[in-house]
């Protein structure tokens, strides 16, 4: 079973460095804006497989590949944080879903993905159907993840760390502007499950640029 974090004492969490740290709150000039259609080249259609219970969250392990800025990432995990961890100009939205990425060498990146209330989300509805608490087991049937990927709007881009334990840094951050929605009826439906916050706190940004770029009006690459 997995350690759970407790999400009121983390200033007692274990960690070294410090100076580039995440969440962190976002802002880009629309002036600053770079077009880059080829920012994220989804490669293959994404699955999630195996849900498991990591007790502050629920995580979904799968298979996917990317060019994330022309190098090629796999997709190893996706897990969920409630409220979100970033905060996108001024905006705090009710969920951030991490897409977790490595490459050959170890380095991670993160697209990240918030949600706001409104229409249901039929990923989220077969995760939620399909988890058991204290488990970790493959869904009966593999969750098309795809569409729940960045094509389109505005990206955020910084260096930055993981957001739990060990907080490793050099992690590389894309955070999408534009919001997926999950119901007010879903949202409830997870906090029962996982009613502690599991935000981070904001950590300072210390001079790191904040890069913004445009994916366009959207493409379809698979
Ligand atoms: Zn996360």
């Amino acid at each position: 079973m997995v350690e759970k974090l407790d999400y009121m004492q983390q200033a007692a969490w274990s960690f070294s460095s410090g100076q580039q740290q995440s969440p962190v709150a976002l802002h880009v000039d629309s002036s600053q804006v770079i077009q880059a259609a080829d920012l994220l080249e989804w490669q293959v259609p994404y699955y999630g497989e195996t849900l498991s219970d990591q007790a502050n969250n629920m995580q979904l392990a799968g298979k996917g590949y990317a060019k994330l800025d022309h190098r090629n990432y796999r997709f190893v995990q996706l897990h969920f944080h409630a409220p979100a961890e970033h905060v996108i100009e001024a905006q705090k939205p009710v969920m951030e879903w991490h897409f977790v990425h490595e490459n050959t060498l170890g380095q991670k990146a993160v697209i990240a993905v918030t949600a706001v209330l409104g229409k249901e989300n039929p990923q989220l509805a077969q995760l939620l159907a399909a988890f058991i608490p204290k488990t970790a087991l493959p869904l009966p049937e593999a969750v098309l993840l795809t569409s729940l990927l960045p094509t389109r709007g505005l990206i955020y881009r910084y260096v930055g760390s993981l957001t739990t334990p060990p907080l490793s840094e050099g992690v590389e951050w894309f955070v999408a502007a534009e919001p997926l929605t999950v119901s007010p009826e879903q949202l409830a439906q997870y906090r029962q499950l996982f009613p502690q916050d599991n935000n981070r706190a904001l950590q300072p940004l210390n001079q790191r640029p904040v890069m913004g770029y445009d994916l366009g009006a959207g493409s379809s690459l698979f």
